[in-house]
């Protein structure tokens, strides 16, 4: 039984390197996501800017009514 592979590290050894490149969404620009450290953003500005936006829409939800609200209301209107 001499069949058995030994050493199978040749298929990954092409010697050059792999970059991962992602869009950012903010900026909509490539980058590589080695090159920053706000992933999954190209920088940290980016980062702030998409974090404002989504406060902002918090901020803008319109008043919700509460489940007792609705069941009171409805209630009332019940023969
Ligand atoms: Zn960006």
């Amino acid at each position: 039984m001499t069949s058995r592979p030994t050493n199978v590290s040749d298929v990954d050894n092409h010697g050059c390197k792999v970059v991962t490149s992602l869009r950012c969404p903010t900026c909509e620009n490539r980058f590589d996501t080695e090159k920053t450290t706000a992933m999954p953003f190209c920088s940290e500005r980016c980062r702030l800017i998409d974090l404002g936006k989504w406060l902002n829409e918090e901020q803008s939800i319109p008043h919700v009514p509460s489940l007792d609200e609705f069941e009171e209301s409805s209630l009332d209107e019940l023969p």
